[in-house]
């Protein structure tokens, strides 16, 4: 990456109202086979055009052909039943209706490579595409087979590893896995969470990155950081290990976040993607407030591998929001690199 302190987003971007009801998670399609799968597609050049507009420099497909970032993937494998649904507690934080793993998960054939080509096709910008973590698949599920989150995890990563070296092939420049699960549960990340991340990132031939958040600006998710008190040190948890592993990049949230920016310190030697915009708020950060969360990270992150970013994915909010905020981000980075070249 030659442009320091190079921007993108983590992830899902606004729908356009005529393929899925705006402001809506799962929110369904509103169109149909053909029409759906072109729909998409046209949805994909549109989500481009509004990053390349804003100047992100990293791209994405905004996620325009998903549904929901982790259901959407685990559709594609066989071994999980969609119609046979059960109420689980994702992330020890919201009950939800849940497919059922209910034999040996396997992807029958790659998920979202041919997506990816297309987006490939449509731009010479270095592109970031996300994909679930394995232990964030395994929290939004039953599992009524394996009866070990750890056992399917490692088959979810085997899974993800296909999927990603796949991903690679296409020109994929980064793969994240979104592990918003890393946050909640400590104990098994270190046991066997991080150790199923790099088994889905063995041999992939492009970069790598791990996104942390404490989720989209969802009430369930509001309301639980209420409880977390005025310091958020679940990074603190978690970091050691990360800091040790293979991963290429953690993608972090910061802005408006109580998170301590010294626990950055932690991950010393990865790339951050340091989360400048909050996914939670409508209010459009000015450019001023970008550029001081990014100053405040750089005294713990060497500026070659800060990436600013948003904290979590933005399918949540009305697309003019997410546009000005998109804005933000690239007029922020650019005052503090400015700073830096003087
Ligand atoms: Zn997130």
């Amino acid at each position: 990456m030659k442009t320091l302190l190079p921007t993108s987003t983590a992830g899902s971007l606004p729908k356009p109202a005529w393929l899925a009801q705006p402001e809506t998670l799962w929110s369904p399609w509103k169109l149909q086979d053909e029409e759906l799968a072109e729909g998409k597609r046209d949805a994909l050049r549109v989500s481009l055009h509004d990053q390349q507009r804003a100047g992100i420099d990293i791209v994405s497909d905004g996620e325009q052909t998903r549904q929901h970032f982790v259901t959407t993937f685990i559709e594609h494998l066989s071994g999980v039943d969609f119609e046979q649904r059960e109420i689980v507690k994702i992330r020890d934080r919201y009950d939800a209706s849940v497919p059922s793993v209910v034999g040996p998960v396997a992807r029958e054939k790659p998920v979202f490579v041919e997506d990816a080509k297309f987006l490939r096709q449509q731009t010479d910008q270095p592109i970031k595409w996300a994909l679930p973590g394995p232990m964030t698949m395994v929290d939004t599920l039953f599992d009524g087979h394996y009866k070990s989150r750890e056992k399917l995890a490692w088959e979810f990563a085997k899974i993800l590893n296909q999927e990603a070296r796949d991903l690679a092939a296409a020109g994929v420049d980064i793969i994240q896995f979104d592990e918003p699960a890393f946050n909640v549960f400590f104990d098994e990340v270190n046991d066997w969470g991080i150790a199923a991340l790099e088994k889905a990132i063995e041999g992939v031939a492009c970069e790598t990155g791990v996104h942390i958040c404490y989720g989209y600006g969802i009430k369930a998710n509001t309301d639980w950081k209420k409880t977390l008190g005025s310091e958020w040190r679940q990074y603190e948890e978690i970091f050691p290990k990360l800091q040790a592993s293979n991963i290429d990049i953690v993608s972090l949230e910061c802005q408006n976040s109580h998170v301590p920016m010294e626990l950055i310190e932690l991950i010393r030697g990865k790339k951050v993607m340091v989360g400048a915009i909050d996914v939670a708020t409508n209010t459009i950060e000015t450019p001023e407030e970008v550029a001081a969360t990014l100053r405040k990270a750089l005294k713990f992150v060497d500026a070659d591998k800060l990436y600013p970013c948003t904290n979590c994915g933005m399918t949540p909010l009305s697309r003019q929001v997410a546009q000005g905020k998109l804005k933000a981000l690239s007029a922020g980075a650019a005052i503090v690199r400015e700073e830096l070249a003087r």
